[in-house]
């Protein structure tokens, strides 16, 4: 899975997903990919998300949507990540997730659960690509 999240200067934001559905490549299958609200999911007043995992659990519970929502009651990106993932590990312990929250200001943050999960980020200032590696959710648990 590749997710996008841009963010112009003029505070346009745009997000989407790509995925070949490695894991489930079955004929007919759609995947959290291309849901929007799952797979990724923006709002330029807010912010946007992107995410992979589990995708026949996680466009279940439109984590992107949640999030981003999440963003708009005031929660932080690592906040609304958090509560993303967790809404999921609650029904489904085992879901390997993964979930990036980007603001309309530029502040980003993740939430995996299930795998060492990792995402780069870049802005117009940086030299270089910077990558987070994120620590699970349910790794302590
Ligand atoms: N989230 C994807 C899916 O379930 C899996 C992947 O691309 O790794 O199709």
């Amino acid at each position: 899975t590749l997710s996008l999240i841009a963010l112009h200067p003029s505070s346009s934001m745009a997000a989407c997903t790509t995925t070949n559905g490695a894991s489930h490549k079955i004929p007919g299958r759609v995947g959290d990919g291309p849901i929007p609200g799952s797979g990724s999911y923006v709002d330029s007043t807010v912010g946007g998300c992107g995410a992979t995992g589990d995708g026949d659990i996680m466009m279940r519970f439109l984590p992107c949507y949640q999030a981003v929502e999440s963003l708009r009651r005031g929660l932080t990106p690592q906040q609304a990540a958090d509560d993303a993932v967790r809404r999921i590990l609650a029904r489904y312990p085992d879901a390997k997730t993964g979930v990036v929250v980007v603001d309309n200001r530029g502040e980003h943050a993740a939430a995996a659960s299930g795998w060492e999960f990792s995402y780069s980020y870049r802005s117009g200032g940086m030299e270089r690509t910077e990558v987070v590696r994120v620590k699970s959710l349910n790794e302590d648990e």
